[in-house]
C-alpha cells in the first residue's frame, strides 16, 4: 500500500498537444487521462487543475482582416473538459504555436501554480502507471528540498519554482531525440531512468542551478497603457500621449544594441470602431514620439475570430521575432495586463508586467515579473543598459 499524495492542492497535471497532432484526439485524451485519475482516488487526489498546451503551428505571416485566420482553429471550449467525476478540475489552455517539446513543457510549468507539476506523457495512465505516480509524487512532497525531475512511468514530477528558476527545459534544443521520445544512449541513462533527454538536461540544470537563458535582445512593449495612456480604439493621432520617461528608457535600451517593437491587440478594427488605417496613423504619431521601432505588429481580429495573434495567443511576438530576426527565447514583453504576460509565456519570451490602476489585482498576483514603472522593467530585463538610480539629495 503505497503513501497517499497529501493535498489536493498540491499538484497540477499538463499535457501536451503535440505539433503533429489532430484537435480531434484531444477530447479522447482528457477522457483517458479523467478515468485514470478518478479511479487513481482517493491514494492521489485529483490536481488542482490541468493545464492543456497545444503546440499545434501557427504561421507566421499576418493572419487577414476579413475572413477566417490562415491557422488551425484553438481547441474548441467544450473539448477542453474533463468528464464524469472529474468535471471540477479546471482546464485552461495555452497556445505555444509549434515550438517544439521544450517549449510546450516549459509553457506547461509557467502557466502552473502549484508547487509541483505532473507531465502527462504519451503513455496511457494505466493502473500501475497511476501507482508509480502515487509513490512518485508523495516521495516529492515528502522531500521538498530535493529538486529533481522525477520519473514516473511516462510521466514525469517537476518541481515548479526551481524549474523555473533555471529557466525550464532548454527550448534551443527543442527535440533533441526526435518527435516521439528518446532512445537511452548509455548504460547510466538505462540504470536511472533517463531515458528523456530533456529532462535529463533540467536535471544536470537544477543540481547546478544554471539557466540556459540567452540575454535579452529584443524588448517587445505592449502600446496602449504602455508605451502610451490608453484610450479605448483610438484611431486620432492627437490623442496619442505618452507615458512620462518612456522615451528615455527606449533610448537607453537602443543605446545598449537592444531591439525594441511592438505588439498590440486592436479589437477595434474587427469591431468597426476604427480603420486599420487609423491604427496605422496612431502607430505613426507613437513612432514620432517614441520611435524608431524595429517591428510594429498589430492584431486587428475580434475576441472570437479564433486567431492565435491576439494576445494572450503567441503570434504576435512569434511574427515580431521573425521580423527582428531572434529567437522567441531571446525577447521579453513589457506590458499592462496579463494578456501581454500571457503572451510571452506562450511564445517562450520573458514576461514583466507593470501594471496601472485598471490592471486586475490577481494578473497582478501572477505575474512572474512585476516592475512598478517601465524603467524598472527595462533595468530587470537588461541591466546593463539602465543603472540603478541614485538615491535623492
Ligand atoms: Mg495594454
Ligand atoms: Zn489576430
Amino acid at each position: 500500500m503505497t503513501r497517499p499524495v497529501p493535498g489536493p492542492s498540491s499538484w497540477s497535471a499538463v499535457l501536451v498537444v503535440r505539433a503533429d497532432e489532430r484537435a480531434e484526439t484531444v477530447p479522447l485524451r482528457l477522457r483517458a487521462v479523467a478515468a485514470a485519475l478518478v479511479a487513481a482516488r482517493p491514494a492521489l487526489p485529483l490536481p488542482h487543475a490541468l493545464v492543456v498546451v497545444d503546440d499545434r503551428p501557427v504561421g507566421a505571416d499576418p493572419a487577414p482582416v476579413d475572413g477566417p485566420p490562415a491557422d488551425p482553429p484553438p481547441l474548441a471550449p467544450e473539448d477542453l473538459v474533463l468528464p464524469g467525476a472529474a468535471a471540477d478540475v479546471p482546464v485552461t489552455t495555452i497556445r505555444t504555436g509549434g515550438r517544439g517539446e521544450a517549449a510546450a513543457r516549459n509553457a506547461g510549468l509557467r502557466s502552473a501554480t502549484t508547487t509541483w507539476v505532473v507531465e502527462l506523457g504519451d503513455g496511457a495512465l494505466t493502473t500501475g502507471a497511476t501507482d508509480a505516480l502515487v509513490t512518485t509524487l508523495a516521495a516529492a512532497v515528502a522531500d521538498p528540498g530535493a529538486a529533481v525531475v522525477r520519473p514516473a512511468g511516462s510521466a514525469r514530477v517537476v518541481p515548479r519554482a526551481a524549474a523555473l528558476a533555471v529557466d525550464g527545459y532548454d527550448e534551443r534544443h527543442p527535440d533533441p531525440a526526435g518527435p516521439r521520445g528518446a532512445v537511452p544512449r548509455t548504460v547510466d541513462e538505462l540504470l536511472h531512468g533517463r531515458l528523456d533527454p530533456l529532462a535529463a538536461d533540467l536535471d544536470a540544470r537544477l543540481a547546478t542551478g544554471t539557466g540556459w537563458r540567452p540575454a535579452v535582445r529584443a524588448v517587445l512593449f505592449d502600446r496602449d497603457g504602455t508605451l502610451v495612456h490608453d484610450v479605448p480604439y483610438n484611431g486620432d493621432p492627437d490623442q496619442v500621449r505618452v507615458v512620462d520617461g518612456a522615451r528615455e528608457v527606449l533610448d537607453a535600451l537602443r543605446d545598449a544594441g537592444v531591439l525594441l517593437g511592438i505588439v498590440s491587440n486592436q479589437s477595434g478594427v474587427a469591431r468597426g470602431l476604427l480603420t486599420l488605417d487609423q491604427v496605422h496613423a496612431v502607430n505613426a504619431r507613437v513612432s514620432a514620439e517614441l520611435g524608431p521601432f524595429d517591428t510594429v505588429q498589430v492584431c486587428p481580429h475580434g475576441t472570437g475570430a479564433g486567431c492565435a495573434c491576439r494576445k494572450p495567443g503567441p503570434g504576435l511576438v512569434l511574427r515580431a521575432a521573425a521580423a527582428l530576426g531572434v529567437a522567441p527565447w531571446e525577447c521579453a514583453v513589457v506590458g499592462d495586463i496579463g494578456a501581454d504576460v500571457g503572451a510571452a509565456v506562450a511564445a517562450g519570451a520573458q514576461g514583466v508586467l507593470v501594471p496601472t490602476v485598471v490592471t486586475r489585482g490577481r494578473e497582478v498576483a501572477l505575474a512572474p515579473v512585476v516592475a512598478a514603472d517601465l524603467r524598472a522593467a527595462a533595468a530587470h530585463l537588461v541591466p546593463e543598459a539602465l543603472p540603478p538610480l541614485r538615491a535623492a539629495g
